[in-house]
């Protein structure tokens, strides 16, 4: 239990340093001199504070980060995480990532990320109130949060309630600002949040293995049909990611055999309702004793099922050189940030595994906050000046064409065609579009070089490509 703790510490103090090597890896397939790929690298600011906040009849003293790894756009954009495992190493790592996310998905922000080194399952709901809105108070004492500076949202271990409390100390300490609904993302719908941002990194996530899948060429290489339909598909972890992405490809009708949690692994050759697995957890407290299912010894041996997709969605390392050979899946579609090592990259793409990578493919989340930003920036909803013009106009032509052609159709036809956009149609839209363009422009990369073997490396290729670009056409290096 130390040697695995001890692991699990070394392999967290070398998260940054992973990014760093797939960088260097990817770099030399771009035209980009020394200089600017080491700026692109670098982390531009880390503030680190330790902050005390009383619990019960003492004080705790807290730690916590947040890093604006890149400021060639602004604001910088990225989540903040509670868990007991965040270090100020860990934070640069998915700053860093946050940066090229952002530009492999076209959302015009730098990247950035903060922590809490706390386990908020040890905190009231009273005391971690606390601590965010200290936490909050902190980044605007050192103009470190703002519409146009750096935009938090949620990560792993926080969720729409603490967006609010952190909106709500920003605009209490920020009086007036007309923008400052905007200073962060992933808000309740009811305090300026956008519909279908909950689902958004889930939904991506599915998007983007769909269309992937519906490549016929990479399929017939894998030895696959093409489509979902019938995939054996495997999800690591059951929180805000995880579930949505099991519940989209369950409704596709893929077959999801097994659910891995960090107290227990669930499975079933026959498939699995999500749904019904969160309910049982809702009334259980784990997913371990759901009916119909056989849990596994250890959680981890789900990982090295047989299945045709592999879904990560819970912390970084969990595929590394130990258990890579293991792996059974042709697909591993990276819905956590960083899931697999550079050591675990190699032994996937020599075995042919398609790997992808997390900054492509959990990109919904970041995608769909921007569209939250952009709604408080604009102070309207999507399709609130659109929706009923569209439905009179689509009323109308329906009516020529009937009267036109003689024939009627049917009444769900009627209303299907009548239906003007709502927010979240326009949402899973621009969602759908964004993952299905950044998909095909990172699988070019990996056709049009040879010597590229692996889909991360041509994503890095890609997001260098833009980030340079951008600091090129800052003039920063003339
Ligand atoms: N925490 C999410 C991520 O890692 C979302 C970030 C955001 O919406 O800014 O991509």
């Amino acid at each position: 239990m130390a040697k695995a703790k001890a692991l699990a510490q070394e392999q967290h103090y070398n998260f940054f340093h992973s990014v760093e090597q797939s960088f260097d890896k990817a770099a030399q397939f771009t035209k980009w001199e020394k200089g600017i790929l080491e700026q692109i690298k670098a982390c531009n600011a880390v503030y680190r504070i330790k902050f005390p906040v009383r619990v019960g009849n003492s004080i705790d003293v807290i730690e916590a980060y947040r890093v604006q790894h890149s400021h060639h756009k602004l604001p910088c954009k990225g989540g903040i995480r509670f868990s007991d495992e965040v270090n100020q190493d860990e934070v640069m790592a998915l700053a860093a990532l946050m940066t090229y996310k952002c530009a492999i998905v076209n959302v015009p922000f730098g990247g950035a990320k903060g922590g809490i080194k706390i386990n908020p399952r040890n905190y009231t709901p009273f005391q971690l109130e606390n601590i965010t809105r200290r936490y909050t108070a902190e980044l605007v004492k050192k103009n470190f949060i703002g519409p146009g500076i750096d935009v938090p949202a949620p990560d792993y271990g926080t969720g729409e309630r603490e967006m609010s409390w952190i909106l709500d100390t920003y605009m209490s300490l920020r009086p007036g600002e007309i923008d400052g609904y905007g200073c962060v993302t992933g808000k309740p719908v009811s305090q300026g949040g956008v519909r279908g941002r909950t689902e958004a990194t889930g939904l991506g996530v599915f998007y983007g293995l769909r269309e992937l899948c519906n490549v016929k060429e990479d399929m017939k290489r894998l030895g696959l049909e093409p489509g979902i339909e019938g995939k054996k598909v495997v999800v690591q972890g059951m929180g805000n990611v995880g579930y949505h992405a099991a519940k989209y490809f369950h409704e596709a009708g893929a077959k999801v055999i097994c659910l891995i949690e960090w107290d227990g692994a669930i499975f079933n050759p026959k498939g699995l309702n999500p749904d019904a697995v969160l309910k049982h957890r809702k009334e259980t407290g784990s997913i371990v004793g759901f009916p119909d299912a056989k849990s596994l010894k250890k959680n981890t041996d789900g990982l090295e099922l047989e299945c045709d997709i592999l879904i990560p969605a819970a912390l970084e390392n969990v595929i590394h050189a130990g258990n890579a050979p293991k792996i059974k899946a042709k697909i591993i579609g990276e819905a956590a940030n960083g899931p697999l090592t550079p050591e675990a990259d190699e032994v996937l793409a020599k075995k042919g595994v398609i790997v992808v990578p997390d900054m492509f493919l959990n990109a919904g989340g970041v995608t769909v906050s921007y569209f939250e930003w952009l709604k408080n920036l604009s102070h309207v909803r999507y399709g609130r000046l659109g929706k009923r013009f569209d439905e009179n106009m689509n009323i109308h032509i329906l009516g020529q064409i009937e009267e036109l052609t003689g024939k009627k159709v049917s009444e769900k036809e009627r209303k299907f065609i009548a239906h003007g956009a709502d927010e979240v149609d326009l949402v899973y839209s621009g969602l759908e579009e964004t993952m299905h363009t950044a998909l095909h422009e990172v699988r070019e990369k990996f056709m049009e070089h040879k010597k590229i073997r692996d889909m991360r490396t041509a994503a890095y290729v890609c997001a260098i490509d833009k980030v340079g670009a951008a600091y090129e056409q800052l003039g920063i290096f003339p």
